[in-house]
């Protein structure tokens, strides 16, 4: 059977997760090794962007400048401005273009263009493209096959570095804004994994641990985790209830041992042991919670003779017979009945008056004599008799422990000498 109320706060299955949960933490960490991990691919990435984008950039322009090369050097021999200033304008176009000049070999401008101061400098356009945005050309000019090349000129030409960076942060703010979404998507499908297939099942491994009564774990509501049978979960659940089936075997036989060392081997009710720890505890309880408590001393009478004459075998099968007979005039769920040593047996009655001692007193005497175990050789009685002393502790009235129980044995001594088969509750003259 299951407890009703489980030790330890219930677990629901399939739950959202909650903050410090395993969930969460995989979440967390998912989370962060696929930043990490993008940070540093989109950083690698970017790396390789900014080279290549320089080297195509140091391409275009170096082959545009070629192709223009003789257009441009014609301009200069012949100091044709409109053609030079076609040509300037036609490298100008490109928006990366800042400032181009085409020169004849005096050094004078036959054409230049320039756009206005876009945005100032920065470390970074600086550090990408600040060596490659100087380019200058002479212009050589084809005299003739028996003449060398003469330089009539030069094309200047200066790179817009703010546009340049535009274009490379543009990309930027793509790769980046890309990594955090894969980042993202990742982490939800490992965490979604994660939770399904370890959190969910280790929950319901922990739902049935604290749905467990600890006095009978052998009797646990094993998990069934479909489709972890052959895996860890599964090897776990397996161990754990290998480990609370031994656990309930041990507490069994922890109980039998305990119920072992608290019984009277021949009589089979409680022995001294038990009933000292059973009369001092619910002294004190009686005392705390101001209820009264009564003790009875049970003696049989002559059994001396009975042995002698019937046997010592005999003796113990009365001694059972009458222990049996005796459990039956007490509540068995309340009350306890102890073999005190020898033929004496002692009755416990938590929360019973005097009266009420005496009347479960009257009950085993009657309950031994119905017996009628002939007694042939008594030299009081034909029929086994007992007799018996009664004392009970009233509320209010403070008398010690041990003081009640040689009280009960005083008047269990009066009731032998006043002829034994009786029940003495009172301290009568000598
Ligand atoms: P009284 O009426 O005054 O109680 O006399 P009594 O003979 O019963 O008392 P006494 O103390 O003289 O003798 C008790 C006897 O109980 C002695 C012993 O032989 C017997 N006895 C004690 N324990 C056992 C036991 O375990 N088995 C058997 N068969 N006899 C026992
Ligand atoms: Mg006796
Ligand atoms: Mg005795």
């Amino acid at each position: 059977m299951i407890s009703p109320r489980p030790r330890f706060p219930m677990l629901a299955t399939g739950v959202a997760p909650k903050k410090g949960s395993l969930t969460t933490k995989q979440a967390l960490l998912t989370l962060l090794i696929a930043m990490l991990i993008s940070g540093v691919a989109g950083s690698i990435e970017l790396l390789s962007h900014a080279t290549n984008m320089r080297q195509e950039t140091e391409q275009r322009i170096t082959q545009q400048l070629a192709v223009v090369n003789g257009a441009a050097a014609e301009a200069a021999f012949q100091l044709n401005p409109d053609l030079a200033h076609q040509i300037a304008y036609g490298l100008f176009n490109a928006d990366e273009v800042a400032w181009v000049s085409i020169r004849d070999d005096f050094g004078r401008a036959l054409a230049e263009f320039e756009r206005p101061k876009q945005a100032d400098a920065t470390w970074l356009s600086q550090y990408l493209f600040g060596d490659i945005l100087h380019h200058q050309t002479d212009l050589a000019y084809y005299m003739g096959s028996d003449m060398p090349e003469a330089v009539v000129g030069e094309i200047e030409l200066m790179l817009a570095e703010g546009y340049l960076t535009q274009q490379f942060l543009a990309r930027i703010y793509t790769v980046v804004g890309v990594s955090i979404l894969e980042a993202f998507i990742l982490s939800i499908v490992v965490i979604a994994f994660f939770h399904l297939f370890i959190t969910r099942p280790l929950l319901k491994v922990h739902a049935a641990i604290a749905q467990t009564d600890p006095n009978r774990p052998g009797q646990w509501p094993k998990p069934m985790l479909r489709g972890h049978q052959h895996d860890e979960l599964g090897h776990l659940v397996d161990s754990l209830d290998h480990l609370l089936n031994a656990f309930q075997q041990g507490l069994e036989q922890r109980d039998q041992l305990h119920h072992l060392s608290n019984m009277d081997g021949l009589t089979g009710v409680a022995n001294r042991r038990h009933f000292d720890e059973f009369y001092q505890q619910h002294w004190h309880l009686a005392q705390q919670t101001q209820q009264p408590l009564s003790v009875i001393f049970i003696d049989i009478d002559n059994f001396k003779e009975f042995n002698d004459h019937y046997g010592h075998a005999m003796g113990d099968d009365t001694l059972r017979a009458v222990a049996k007979t005796l459990n039956q005039c007490i509540d068995p769920a309340r009350d306890l009945l102890a073999r005190y040593g020898g033929e004496e047996f002692v009755c416990v009655l938590p929360g019973q008056d005097h009266d009420d001692a005496v009347g479960v007193a009257n009950c085993l005497r009657e309950a031994v004599l119905s017996l009628a175990i002939p007694h042939a050789f008594s030299s009081t009685h034909s029929e086994l008799t007992v007799s018996m002393g009664v004392a009970s502790m009233s509320p209010g009235f403070s008398i010690s422990a041990e003081a009640l129980i040689e009280r009960a044995d005083q008047h269990l001594y009066h009731a032998k000498r006043l002829g034994r088969n009786r029940v003495e509750t009172r301290k009568r003259p000598a």
